[in-house]
């Protein structure tokens, strides 16, 4: 599917590092519009669709302070930029400590991967048992890009048990139950997010689900032998 992308004027301070840009299907009817397949979660749950749009836009976890980005939280595109260029938008990296900057540089992306994660995750929602049955212009679009949107087929990315959509209820800043998850954690793109139990996310760490998983095996090997010794 073609897509838009014609430009969004926000009244972000960082518009000029990265232009929003619409993500509807091209030659389409009405406004332009960076979200439009969140359109029906922003009605029916909210803070379901808030957090799709931060988690895949937004960095997590450092101690940073900013009019645009609120706490803790800078747009993921922002890190790609150098040190000068971010001193040009207002963003001091030599104010941070050296920790919190190679963990915001982590999670570095660019704008078209995150507006793939975003889109990933939406239809990952849909799947999950309990969710709101999408509008059908919705499903179509993400149906497009991702495969049909079978009900019961939503998996924590880490261990495999299915996750239920009301695992989302508590999803205030940080606390859902359930969290995106990446398989490689350097890496923010469609192909290697979903959606995890917090618990298995916290689990898993800094680790690729590979590592993690022999990790895991070697440890119950160990536990093993020290049992039958
Ligand atoms: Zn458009
Ligand atoms: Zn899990």
């Amino acid at each position: 599917m073609e897509l838009c992308f014609q430009r969004i004027r926000s009244t972000s301070r960082f518009d000029k590092a990265q232009h929003r840009l619409c993500q509807l299907p091209k030659g389409h009817n009405g406004n332009h519009d960076e979200f439009p397949y969140l359109r029906h979660l922003q009605k029916t749950n909210p803070t379901v669709a808030a957090k799709i749009k931060r988690d895949a836009t937004m960095t997590t976890g450092a101690a940073w302070k900013s009019d645009d980005a609120g706490p803790n939280r800078i747009l993921r595109w922002m890190m790609i930029l150098s040190d000068e260029e971010l001193l040009r938008y207002g963003v001091n990296m030599a104010a941070l400590s050296e920790q919190v900057v190679a963990k915001l540089r982590e999670k570095a992306a660019n704008y078209d991967a995150c507006m793939r994660v975003a889109r990933k995750l939406a239809w990952f929602a849909y799947q999950m048992p309990r969710a709101p049955i999408p509008p059908e212009p919705i499903q179509t679009y993400l149906e497009n890009f991702y495969g049909p949107i079978n009900s019961h087929s939503a998996y924590c990315l880490v261990c495999r048990q299915p996750l239920e959509f009301n695992l989302f209820a508590n999803a205030r800043r940080g606390k859902a139950d359930v969290e995106t998850a990446h398989s490689n954690p350097r890496i923010h793109d469609d192909n290697n997010v979903g959606f995890a139990h917090r618990a298995c996310n916290i689990a898993q760490g800094a680790k690729t689900l590979p590592e993690f998983y022999a990790w895991i095996r070697d440890i119950l090997n160990r536990v093993d032998a020290s049992h039958s010794s």
